[in-house]
């Protein structure tokens, strides 16, 4: 395997430098259990643990490898192992607050724990069905941003649903320019789509609650390879050993998903009755401004300026809005050569691509 269908790149390259002297080797982590970990790297496939001396220097389980990080190792060929020596520096990250009883105690001051790392995408994952909800696609897309991975929303079961347009235009309306995507994982129905997240290269996961068709997306996407892989698995036991373990999986056409327990698990809804949307508050004061196109800025008759004076809206939420609303139309923009263009054409573009498929 090499190392740029891995995901190398000119950032870990530099980072890497200093161990690159000292005679160690880049790989990728693909798999992390318990503190044994599976790598790839130019050399193959290892088995690795964190040296001595790694194990002593960590203060938590936060400093610890998570799959998709590039860590600096010391192979030992002969046995199919290694030894991890440093993770390189995070281009992205994954995770999720936990507090443990010590911390709630003292205040309940919350730790970071890391379930992935270097996601180029984030795929957030909803249903056109009883699931759909906006309120919970903005808390993924806050969740998605925080995390450094250009977020992109995917309406999943097309197949049940009479509206899609609509939706497609409600989704478009709080996706602050991430791209929207309406498809059938079922059907086999709009995965291409997809195809651009998932080039050479590139890793994304995949979000959303329980039910909403993340794994038959995957099965999708990974088309007859995932079948070739199990058969291997129930015949021999190496294959066993690589295919339940891993939870990076290259994909036939390139690209990488990350998918195990961890992203499985995390649910961004403590109280599924309880929804809140993340910025429903500064949307609803939004809509009681004078001008319908407010910037919030110093437009007469602004609810939201009235309502900073006044103390109700937090000046700090509402720079994080803010703050959101102008990295992911930063995301898009980069992602596409002429932003003008796109900011015009976008959503009809989207719209009618769509409709296209859906009249078929
Ligand atoms: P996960 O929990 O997000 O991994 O969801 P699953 O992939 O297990 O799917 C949950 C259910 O939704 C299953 O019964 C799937 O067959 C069904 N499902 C998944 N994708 C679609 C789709 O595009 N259309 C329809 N109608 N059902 C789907
Ligand atoms: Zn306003």
């Amino acid at each position: 395997m090499n190392l740029t269908e891995l995901g190398w790149n000119p950032f870990f390259r530099e980072q890497f430098e200093p161990y690159q002297a000292q005679g160690y080797v880049p790989a990728r982590i693909v798999c992390a259990e318990k503190q044994l970990y599976d790598v790839l790297s130019e050399v193959g496939e290892l088995t690795a643990q964190v040296s001595g001396k790694f194990r002593h220097q960590s203060a938590s389980d936060g400093d610890f490898p998570v799959v998709g990080d590039w860590v600096a190792i010391q192979p030992y060929l002969k046995e199919a192992k290694a030894t991890i020596h440093r993770i390189l520096p995070r281009k992205s990250k994954v995770s999720r607050k936990v507090s443990s009883g010590a911390e709630r105690r003292s205040g309940g001051i919350t730790e970071e724990q890391v379930i992935a790392a270097n996601l180029d995408t984030v795929l957030i994952v909803t249903g056109l069905d009883r699931d759909f909800n906006l309120r919970r696609i903005e808390r993924y897309l806050t969740f998605a941003y925080n995390s450094g991975a250009a977020p992109v929303i995917v309406l999943n079961k097309a197949d049940m649903c009479a509206e899609v347009e609509t939706r497609l235009v409600e989704v478009e309306a709080i996706a602050f320019g991430a791209p929207v995507h309406a498809l059938s994982a079922k059907d086999q129905q709009g995965l291409d789509v997809l195809r651009q997240y998932l080039q050479v290269g590139k890793t994304a996961a995949l979000v959303g609650s329980s039910g909403v068709g993340k794994s038959t997306l995957i099965n999708g996407l990974l088309g007859e390879e995932r079948q070739r892989v199990n058969a291997l698995s129930d015949s021999t036991s190496k294959g066993q050993h690589t295919t339940t373990r891993r939870e990076l999986i290259v994909l036939p056409g390139g690209g990488m998903l990350i998918d195990n327990p961890g992203m499985r698990e995390l649910q961004l809804w403590g109280d599924e009755e309880n929804l809140q949307g993340s910025f429903a508050d500064i949307e609803a004061l939004a809509a009681q401004c004078h001008f319908h196109d407010c910037r919030h800025a110093k437009e007469p008759g602004c609810a939201i300026q009235e309502a900073l004076a006044e103390g109700i809206l937090d000046h700090n939420r509402f720079q994080s809005y803010l703050k959101l609303k102008k990295e992911l139309l930063f995301l898009e923009k980069r992602r596409h050569q002429s932003a003008r263009v796109i900011e015009k054409e976008r959503g009809k573009k989207i719209a009618k691509s769509q409709r296209i498929f859906y009249k078929a």
